[in-house]
């Protein structure tokens, strides 16, 4: 995106890329759909970046969700709302869009340049390359450096720029896993019988916050949205204590009452499992889940039975590596660049997206504030190389 904005600008650009293709992750992300914004209020949009908050807000309102509806369309790939209020293109893929995205930046004149990973910078400030052929050493007027986080090393993401930038005196708070799922310890049988299953329409709760949606069994714990929405809570608190509990409402459009009432009409030749399928509708998978929780026989009595279903306690004792999550909270701290990403240690180096340290839940918020950053900082990289410090070399150097 910052490549766009620059090229627009009729600023000469190269985009290096150490994969052997561009957009690896924007393709991953595109399994799920391609969850590119959200539809509520700017302010509510904006709120979600939490400790962030304020310092996306200006580019958030300058290349807000309205602008990357516009531009998805641009590309031929119109947008639509969601039930849950969140935007995905229409052909609810990543594919369609990255391509005519690529076709827009060779049209503009952008040069590609894959199997070159950035390895930091040279005592003059060159950027330093290395590439199948050997070194490389690039001089440029500006630089926006836009490597991700660290979740997902395999797309290339891998998160090891933190030690390069760091030796340049940068303060980088340490990636951590965000918007991860939990691992919980199943019996063999469990995760045989339930990994890949859905938990449909539960309710999750972690401190008295509750996240309603649908989760994933997988063999190693619990996936999914409202999962992933407390996982930052989740993770704090095993930082601190040691283990978290997770409560999962199996039927969160019945109170405990009715509940109790419907499982009293247990007729006594059926199974625990046939009685609580018949009387309140629970599947398999619902049921094993609260065996996992207890480890064996479900209590018979229908109060403490609707009790159980009501809040299925998951004692979790660690989320998934950072490797599996979604996005990575740290990076670059916000008070080492302006509002549009240059560094204050190295004038004419922008940082962008996910490498730099704000956080939101998933819904959109992710891919948003990564082109809203893209965006300030190219069009804070226009202005630089207007002005005559940027043609200083070699680079004041930290
Ligand atoms: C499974 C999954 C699903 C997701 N779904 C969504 C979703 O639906 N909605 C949403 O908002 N967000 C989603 N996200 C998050 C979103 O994809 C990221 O937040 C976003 O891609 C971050 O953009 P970025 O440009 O900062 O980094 P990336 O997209 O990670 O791009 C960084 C690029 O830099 C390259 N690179 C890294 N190091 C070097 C180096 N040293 N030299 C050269 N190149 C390098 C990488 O190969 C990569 O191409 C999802 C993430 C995952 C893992």
């Amino acid at each position: 995106m910052a490549a766009e904005v620059l090229a627009t600008a009729g600023v000469t650009v190269t985009v290096y890329e150490h994969m052997p293709s561009l957009g690896r992750k924007l393709l991953l992300a595109g399994r799920g759909g391609l969850n590119i914004t959200h539809s509520e209020s700017l302010d509510a949009l904006i709120e979600r970046y939490g400790a962030a908050a304020a310092w996306l807000d200006q580019s958030l309102r300058t290349f807000g969700p309205a602008e990357l509806r516009a531009w998805c369309a641009s590309l031929g790939e119109p947008t639509f709302v969601g039930s849950s209020g969140r935007v995905f293109p229409a052909s609810f893929r990543a594919t369609p869009l990255l391509r005519s995205w690529l076709a827009r930046l060779r049209q503009l004149g952008v040069t590609i340049a894959v199997r070159h990973q950035w390895q930091g910078w040279t005592p003059d400030g060159s950027l330093q390359m290395q590439t199948p052929e050997g070194p490389v050493h690039v001089r440029s007027d500006v630089t926006v450096l836009a490597m991700g986080g660290g979740s997902w090393p395999r797309v290339g993401s891998s998160g090891a720029w933190v030690d390069v930038v760091r030796s340049a005196g940068i303060t980088v708070h340490p990636l951590r896993p965000a918007n991860c799922g939990v691992r919980l310890p199943w019996s063999a049988q469990f995760a045989q019988r339930f990994a890949g299953v859905p938990l449909k329409n539960v309710a999750v709760t972690v401190d008295g916050v509750t996240v309603r949606g649908d989760a994933m069994v997988t063999s190693a714990g619990l996936e999914g949205g409202p999962v992933y929405a407390h996982s930052s809570a989740v993770r704090d608190r095993i930082d601190h204590t040691g283990s978290c509990v997770v409560a999962v409402d199996l039927h969160p459009d019945l109170s405990i009452e009715s509940l109790a009432e419907r499982l009293g009409q247990r007729r006594p030749k059926d199974s625990s499992t046939t009685a609580i399928r018949r009387t309140i509708g629970l599947p398999g998978v619902a049921v094993g889940l609260m065996r996992e929780a207890v480890g064996g026989a479900l209590p018979t009595e229908p109060a403490s039975l609707a009790a159980l279903v009501k809040a299925v306690p998951l004692q979790v004792d660690a989320v998934m590596p950072l490797a599996r999550a979604i996005s990575s909270a740290g990076g670059v701290a916000l008070d080492e660049v302006r509002d549009d990403g240059m560094l204050h240690r190295l004038p004419g180096t922008f940082v962008i997206g996910e490498m730099l340290d704000w956080d939101a839940p998933t819904g959109g918020y992710l891919l948003q504030a990564s082109f809203s950053t893209a965006v300030a900082a190219a069009n804070g990289a226009v202005q630089w190389l207007s002005s005559s410090s940027s043609r200083a070399w070699p680079r004041a150097f930290p």
